[in-house]
């Protein structure tokens, strides 16, 4: 994956501000942060994304993201964290090399990561519990 900018920055090819590395990880600073802190977790394999990725280096993220988080909201004193993750151009993922994004959240920071709350109809319920059988 040649012209992956994050295998580039995970394997050290490019500088990044960096959190935390160990031999199957790179936790960096986002460039554009959503929250003060708002890092990413980046795998030094390149996986395009969550449907891609080996299931023992998604437990070794997951794992990894917990750690990040009691050390992180230590560190900065944020209120709550959220855990992004995102998969697709529909999905809003933009960089296609698997990543978490560490998001610490202060009490009334405005960071949007909400949506308009639908509502659950019969016809989709039973349609979706007979597709997913
Ligand atoms: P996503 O939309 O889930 O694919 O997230 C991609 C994230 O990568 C965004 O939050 C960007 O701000 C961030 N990003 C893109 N390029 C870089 C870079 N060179 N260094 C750090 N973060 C980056
Ligand atoms: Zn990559």
């Amino acid at each position: 994956m040649g012209e992956c900018i994050f295998c580039k920055i995970a394997n050290g090819e490019i500088p990044s501000a960096t959190l935390y590395e160990d031999d199957k990880f790179r936790v960096i600073l986002d460039l554009s942060p959503a929250s003060k802190g708002h890092a990413l977790i980046l795998p030094k394999q390149h996986v395009a994304n969550l449907y891609e990725i080996p299931d023992e280096l998604a437990a070794d993220a997951m794992i990894l993201a917990k750690k990040m988080a009691d050390k992180m909201t230590k560190a900065l004193s944020c209120d709550g964290f959220n855990l992004v993750q995102n998969n697709g151009e529909a999905a809003g993922q933009t960089v296609f090399h698997f990543h978490m994004h560490l998001i610490p959240r202060y009490d009334k920071d405005q960071v949007g990561l909400t949506w308009k709350p639908g509502t659950l109809t019969d016809e989709d319920k039973e349609e979706i519990l007979e597709k997913m059988k």
